[in-house]
């Protein structure tokens, strides 16, 4: 495995909500592999949503980090003070004719996403991929769309990246050598009028930016690797190696999530635990298949 030395490596919460146990196995394996390897772990607040922008819940954050005695190295960098870079990204984008409206609505999109999930027996990874219908919109169409000023969100044509780039390969420290192929990848919105850019193209940017060799996160995130391993050959950025770790989950099987206050580092905290006991939790788990018990 290439991993270059020395290793940078990451923790890039969204802070729309308290930090659970599941942040703290993502900050505390970034930070494990980085100082296996004698290396730096940053921090990144990814805040592009305006909703994730409450300043109550990044400063809880920063405490519950600081308490669990989670250290990170460097500047820590915040997403939303970097609306400029990421238009610049989206400008290159534009210029290489990679670019197209998707005038579909909201409703419209979710209608449809609806429609493929009920697909029966057919997991997300296996559903057919089909290009946005605003893809094949007549050019003069698009044009007077446009200079009407409807509504748009712009999104990645990604078969003419294929075209461009081929099918690049990366290389997950799990799973080995992996090949993108973006003709297979759905195309997805890069930036929509609420939201100047995507968490595609924001955390494609910024590792490059900060110069991360090792992304480290969770296996519910593999599936965008391609997506960001083409953003990364069509941008001229370097490729990190990925390292997906497991979720964790309740007994019945299903993902921790942000709102259930009852695996919140403070409910943590104010009942007493120590973050020794919490870590060797998340261990305890980890050596589990996943499955969180508590305390
Ligand atoms: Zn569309």
């Amino acid at each position: 495995m290439s991993l270059l030395f020395p290793v940078t490596t990451r923790f890039a919460p969204t802070p729309s909500g308290a930090l659970h146990v599941g942040h703290v196995l993502a900050a505390f394996t970034a930070r494990r592999l980085a100082d296996a390897h004698g290396g730096r772990c940053l921090l990144r607040i990814e805040d592009i949503d305006s909703r994730a922008r409450d300043v109550r819940w990044v400063n809880q954050l920063m405490e519950d980090l600081d308490w669990l005695g989670i250290r990170f190295d460097g500047e820590v960098m915040v997403q939303s003070r970097r609306f400029g870079v990421y238009a610049t990204a989206l400008r290159e984008l534009h210029d290489k004719e990679l670019l197209y409206p998707c005038f579909c609505s909201r409703s419209m999109r979710r209608h449809e996403e609806e429609s493929i999930s009920r697909a029966p027996h057919t997991p997300p990874s296996k559903r057919p991929h089909r290009p946005d219908r605003c893809r094949s919109l007549p050019a003069d169409e698009v044009e007077q769309r446009l200079a009407a000023g409807e509504a748009h969100s712009w999104r990645i044509d990604m078969q003419r990246v294929q075209d461009s780039i081929g099918c690049p390969t990366w290389e997950d420290l799990c799973a080995g050598v992996q090949r993108c192929i973006p003709s297979d990848c759905e195309d997805v919105i890069l930036s929509r009028k609420d939201t100047p850019t995507s968490y595609h193209l924001a955390v494609v940017v910024d590792d490059a930016q900060q110069g991360v060799n090792l992304v480290t996160r969770g296996r519910d995130l593999m599936e965008s690797t391609p997506i960001h391993r083409a953003l990364q050959a069509i941008l001229g950025l370097p490729t990190p190696v990925y390292a997906h770790h497991p979720l964790l989950r309740d007994s019945n099987g299903v993902r921790l999530a942000k709102r259930d206050q009852a695996t919140s580092i403070a409910s943590f905290r104010e009942a007493g635990y120590s973050p020794a006991q919490i870590l060797s939790s998340i261990r305890a788990a980890v050596s589990n298949g996943g499955i969180w018990k508590g305390n």
